[in-house]
């Protein structure tokens, strides 16, 4: 499509848009009395509007049920993990049974970790993307530790090519290939949070499973974000947050995918808790795990019913957006930002605001990654004074990330007026 950066531009694409009704739906951070422009959701996805009715209604049956909120309630709390979840499955691309919305991010990557793990003679090394993200980094450092191993010499991190910024999928390819004898695991990011890469899960998946190896995904940036189908790439499993993309709220609960390969092998090792126990059962209160089939069987505890609850306001707006729409939204919006920064950056080559994000759209989500030539940090401040609310991630990239359920084109032709402002 032929872009062009001006008002009436914008606002014609806003207008033809079938998602720009989606907009109301949320709450948007005000600047100076007017809607800021907010491309944070890939660290804080904003508040749907009818969170607080969720949330309202689980008080209400808290306060007239009591404990038989568990079976009385509007919305029962015993079989609460089941709302949303297909909702939950359609975003990920898995069946219903292959996903639960459960505990958070980290320890989810934890509970996962222990059961496909399992570290055997040669065979013990974990694979990950270099710049992977702190607390996935800790999880894995500390699981080989917790195994015996060594951190330094079991983890195989793969970084880009000198003077490069983006994994090519051809060296991840070979990498696994040259290990392939001593990977236990590939767990990688989906969407990688400082350069808003997006790996082909596919292909990672297919090359480790055919050498034996286990391949898991931390969906952190991708969730909500990129089209994803992890029952039909066959990943072994994954996880993701809910407060991002997803729209849940600041500690939000997590999800997890297990593929139903595996959801027979009742030998896998893992950490157990009741609500993972066959719900027929449960309330025996006998000995003796009996795993139900599906990712459920990884749950520990009882949902989270307040998180659940705003968790399941934000999927109902995905389903009622449908993913589809939204996936084409995002790379025509992704798009006209990447139009405008270019041209920022034709008529400013002083100040140019490199974009470091693939430039190919099937290996990205919405987030543009920039490296500016100087005063990085200055110039992310400068956007949040007029209205543009960035991110900043030491030491240097400022991420831009236009979500499609609130932002609009016109706000992508903001950011180009607020950078020719700043300089
Ligand atoms: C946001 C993010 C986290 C945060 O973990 P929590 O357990 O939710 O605090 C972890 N890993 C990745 C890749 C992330 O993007």
């Amino acid at each position: 499509m032929n872009f062009e950066n001006t008002l009436f531009f914008a606002q014609e694409l806003d207008k033809n848009d079938s998602l720009q009704k989606f907009i109301e739906r949320f709450h948007i951070p005000q600047h100076k009395g007017k809607n800021a422009v907010y491309l944070c959701g890939n660290s804080l996805g904003l508040l749907p509007k009818t969170a607080r009715n969720f949330v309202e209604q689980e008080f209400l049956d808290w306060e007239n049920f009591g404990v038989e909120g568990h079976f009385n309630a509007k919305n029962p709390w015993f079989p609460y993990h089941h709302f949303g979840r297909k909702m939950l499955a359609e975003i990920v691309g898995a069946k219903e049974e292959e996903v639960v919305a459960m505990n958070s991010l980290t320890t989810n990557l934890h509970m996962l970790m222990v059961s496909f793990y399992q570290p055997k003679g040669v065979r013990k090394k974990i694979m990950m993307e270099a710049n992977a993200f702190p607390s996935d980094q800790y999880a894995i450092e500390t699981q080989v530790k917790f195994h015996g191993g060594n951190p330094e010499t079991d983890i195989i991190e793969i970084s880009p090519r000198a003077g490069e910024y983006i994994l090519r999928t051809d060296d991840i390819i070979a990498q696994i290939e040259k290990n392939k004898n001593e990977l236990a695991l590939i767990l990688f990011g989906g969407v990688n949070y400082l350069s808003g890469q997006y790996f082909d899960l596919k292909k990672i998946t297919e090359a480790g499973q055919s050498f034996g190896v286990t391949v898991g995904f931390d969906l952190a940036h991708a969730a909500g974000n990129v089209d994803l189908q992890l029952h039909d790439w066959n990943v072994d499993f994954a996880c993701w947050c809910s407060y991002k993309y997803l729209n849940s709220g600041a500690g939000g609960v997590g999800g997890i995918f297990v593929h139903e390969k595996h959801s027979a092998n009742n030998d896998l090792p893992r950490f157990a808790g009741w609500w993972g126990n066959d719900e027929q059962t449960r309330f025996q209160m006998k000995k003796g795990f009996f795993p139900q089939t599906g990712a459920g069987a990884w749950q520990l505890s009882n949902a989270p019913i307040f998180a659940m609850a705003i968790h399941r306001a934000s999927l109902e707006i995905f389903a009622e957006a449908g993913i589809k729409n939204l996936s084409a939204k995002s790379k025509k919006l992704t798009a006209y930002l990447e139009f405008i920064l270019n041209e920022f950056n034709q008529k400013n080559p002083e100040h140019e605001l490199k974009i470091i994000t693939p430039k190919n759209i099937s290996e990205r989500g919405c987030q543009l990654s920039l490296i500016a030539k100087k005063d990085g940090k200055n110039i992310f401040e400068q956007l949040a004074l007029n209205g543009v609310i960035a991110d900043w991630r030491e030491p240097n990239v400022i991420r831009l990330s236009p979500v499609p359920l609130y932002n609009s084109f016109e706000d992508m032709f903001i950011v180009g007026e607020v950078l020719k402002k700043i300089f």
